[in-house]
């Protein structure tokens, strides 16, 4: 019996309102009242549920989806301005006792190097991160508890936070590790961590197994509410995401809003972000293999509508989209970004990209310093601020803030504060340029006087050789 508010996966996602919502979408494609009933509906910015959404995804007709567009990014620019948060993964180890047959990193692969960094190395490659200029990394790692402990994760955590090396510094670590119990929520939590990351993969239980045969992973019910167990450990920022070429995308469309819907009506707050992956091509892993695979129009179509349905949810595009589809996306939602991923596990330390241990291919391979330079030439700021967490700013209080517009009071300053010690870093002659010019621009859409002329000072006191400011 389908429940938002029960704790058990199979009624928060349930089947049956699945398949329900998608013949309800189906009959209603061409219902122009109702769509136009749920266009208003997500121009009044409060979002829309599983099945308006739905409704939106089965509709086919241009008018509405050109509409559809034009309101996601109306929601993006409103909500998060031009800002683009930058972040870099870092791969701890590839050790997996799973059997995801999507993922080259399953444990009957033998022919992948199996690699895990001791302290010195991620120590090295921390230092590698911050030579780009990155202040923000999602750690990834594959599961196993004899290689890969809490403990060592945690161990991890405290070596990349502890790591000062000329004027770098990582100041949010997000995680993505495998689904775990409270008390190891609760550890990761003390350790600082910002956004715990878990992609549910596919929300449909009978795939769900079959992509997953053996290993802890297995467990369809353990994975789906392992956000439940996150927040009861005190981690109030979580990060949801399908790998969208598993399942049918209208599925995944409607589970991944129903999780979003979950958290909202048990936790009173919705997830902090939602990726975006699309499966593909690695070692041991033909992407051919898997029947679902959607076109970008379709990906910018669920990218439009995730945007509109969910305000307030950040959303991430990681370096396996290409930079045309980056581009794209950026536009119609996205609002946070990779740049300059390794996906090997100590990728980071070498000088040519290896692609032994790759987890993915990565189709945007451009430096951090190209990447920075293109958001910027295509009128994105590229931000490296991690305030919001580090003021206490997270859950419900982040969401508040949000929802008050007062956000561009904080988030737009500390942006150009950001770009601005990159900038006095880590950034080409003609990147500092570019730069320049746009933080000065920027500066006069502080929305606050008082606001703006400490920004102006702080940023004065960067180009000094004083660093870390934040609203
Ligand atoms: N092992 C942890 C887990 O199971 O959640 C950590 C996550 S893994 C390092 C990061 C994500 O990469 C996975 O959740 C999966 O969605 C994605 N991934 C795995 N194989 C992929 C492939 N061939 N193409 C694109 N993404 C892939």
């Amino acid at each position: 019996m389908y429940n938002p508010k029960s704790l058990k996966a199979e009624e928060f996602i349930d089947h049956e309102e699945i398949l329900d919502t998608i013949r309800y979408a189906d009959e209603n494609r061409d219902n122009m009242p109702l769509i136009r009933q749920i266009l208003d509906k997500a121009a009044t910015r409060k979002g829309l549920d599983h099945r308006e959404a739905s409704v939106l995804l089965a509709c086919e007709d241009n008018d509405v989806i050109e509409e559809m567009y034009a309101l996601a990014r109306q929601i993006k620019k409103d909500f998060y301005g031009n800002r683009i948060v930058m972040f870099a993964p870092l791969y701890l180890s590839n050790y997996c006792v799973n059997g995801c047959v999507y993922c080259p990193y399953h444990y009957q692969n033998k022919h992948i190097p199996r690699k895990k960094l001791t302290q010195e190395q991620v120590k090295a490659e921390v230092i590698a991160l911050q030579d780009m200029g990155h202040k923000r990394l999602a750690i990834e790692a594959g599961e196993d508890p004899v290689n890969n402990p809490i403990e060592y994760i945690l161990e991890c955590i405290d070596t990349i936070y502890s790591i000062k090396h000329k004027n770098g510094a990582i100041r949010r670590v997000n995680v993505n590790i495998a689904a775990t119990t409270v008390e190891n929520y609760r550890k990761l939590k003390e350790a600082g961590i910002g956004t715990y990351i878990l992609f549910q993969e596919t929300y449909h239980k009978e795939s769900y197994e079959k992509l997953h045969p053996t290993g802890p992973k297995h467990n369809y019910a353990y994975h789906t509410e392992a956000m439940d167990r996150a927040m009861e450990g005190g981690i109030d920022d979580v990060g949801l995401g399908v790998l969208f070429g598993l399942e049918l995308y209208r599925y995944e469309l409607a589970g991944l809003l129903m999780h979003a819907e979950h958290l909202e009506a048990v936790h009173g707050v919705g997830p902090h972000t939602i990726s975006m992956p699309r499966i593909k091509k690695a070692d041991d892993i033909d992407p051919d293999q898997f029947d679902n695979g959607i076109s970008d129009d379709i990906f910018a179509k669920l990218c439009a509508l995730i945007r509109i349905a969910v305000p307030y949810t950040g959303m991430i595009i990681s370096t396996r989209e290409s930079q045309a589809v980056r581009a794209r996306l950026l536009e119609l939602g996205v609002s946070q970004i990779s740049g300059a991923s390794r996906t090997s596990v100590g990728g980071y330390t070498d000088e040519e990209r290896p692609t032994d241990t790759e987890q993915f291919d990565v189709s945007d391979q451009r430096t951090l310093d190209e990447v920075v330079r293109w958001l910027m030439e295509s009128g994105f700021i590229p931000s490296f601020c991690t305030a919001c967490y580090r003021e206490g700013r997270t859950g419900d209080r982040f969401m508040s803030l949000l929802k008050s517009g007062k956000i561009h009071d904080c988030c737009h300053p500390n942006a150009l504060m950001t770009l601005k010690e990159f900038l006095e870093d880590y950034a080409s002659e003609e990147t500092r340029r570019i730069g320049m010019k746009m933080i000065d621009r920027e500066l006069l859409n502080v929305p606050t006087e008082k606001i703006r002329n400490i920004c102006k000072a702080n940023i004065d006191a960067i180009a000094n050789g004083k660093r870390d400011f934040r609203f």
